[in-house]
């Protein structure tokens, strides 16, 4: 029998949805696939970074669809408009479990939005001296960059506007929407 599907509603807070459950399982899939081929002759497992708490799902999804052999481990970082920090400040607040030095590296996050997060993990894991690294976004804001990023992995492109579902929270709600949906600005 076929597994029923229940798709929550949209609620007050959200407009419409952006990319539906299928569509994001599609991309990931393309993204595994890729990923796979880049890395198919590895000797050594490669390292996905994941950046909490956004990537929690999108890890889970590119992880289980990835053949070649990888470790998954994450960090936490905070920046801008959490708790005060300013601008384009970021810090990191949970270390890696695995030391990363003379690893292949792979960053898991959920969006590139000024690119600030990104470039400060890209320099602190060379800092490491790690073997090499590349970066795979689930969602983009090219209108957003203030920094110039290399990411090698993009699922979605999207305009400026806030999104919620598939991991990514307004004030710790809506992570578990299967889908990426789209808020109303803010008043
Ligand atoms: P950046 O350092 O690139 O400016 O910021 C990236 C971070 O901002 C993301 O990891 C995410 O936590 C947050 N972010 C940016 N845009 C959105 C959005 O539309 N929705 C949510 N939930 N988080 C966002
Ligand atoms: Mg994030």
């Amino acid at each position: 029998m076929a597994p029923t599907l229940s798709i929550p509603p949209l609620t007050k807070d959200l407009s419409r949805i952006l990319i539906d459950a299928d569509t994001i399982s599609r991309r990931v899939d393309e993204l595994a696939h890729k990923i796979d081929e880049k890395y198919k002759d590895l000797d050594e497992p490669l390292i996905l970074v994941g950046v909490l708490k956004g990537s929690f799902i999108f890890m889970a999804d590119l992880s289980r669809k990835l053949t070649i052999k990888h470790i998954v481990d994450f960090i936490a970082i905070s920046s801008y408009g959490e708790k005060g920090d300013k601008r384009g400040e970021v810090r990191l607040l949970m270390d890696t479990r695995e030391n990363l030095a003379d690893h292949h590296v792979l960053i898991v996050e959920d969006i590139l939005d000024s690119g600030n997060t990104l470039s400060y993990l890209i320099k602190t894991f060379k800092s490491r001296g790690v073997k090499s690294i590349e970066t795979a976004v689930f969602l983009d804001k090219p209108e957003r960059h203030e920094i110039d990023v290399p990411v090698e992995y993009v699922g979605f492109e999207i305009p400026d506007v806030w999104v919620v579902g598939y991991g990514l929270d307004y004030k710790e709600q809506y992570r578990t929407l299967p889908y990426i949906a789209e808020m109303y600005p803010k008043k």
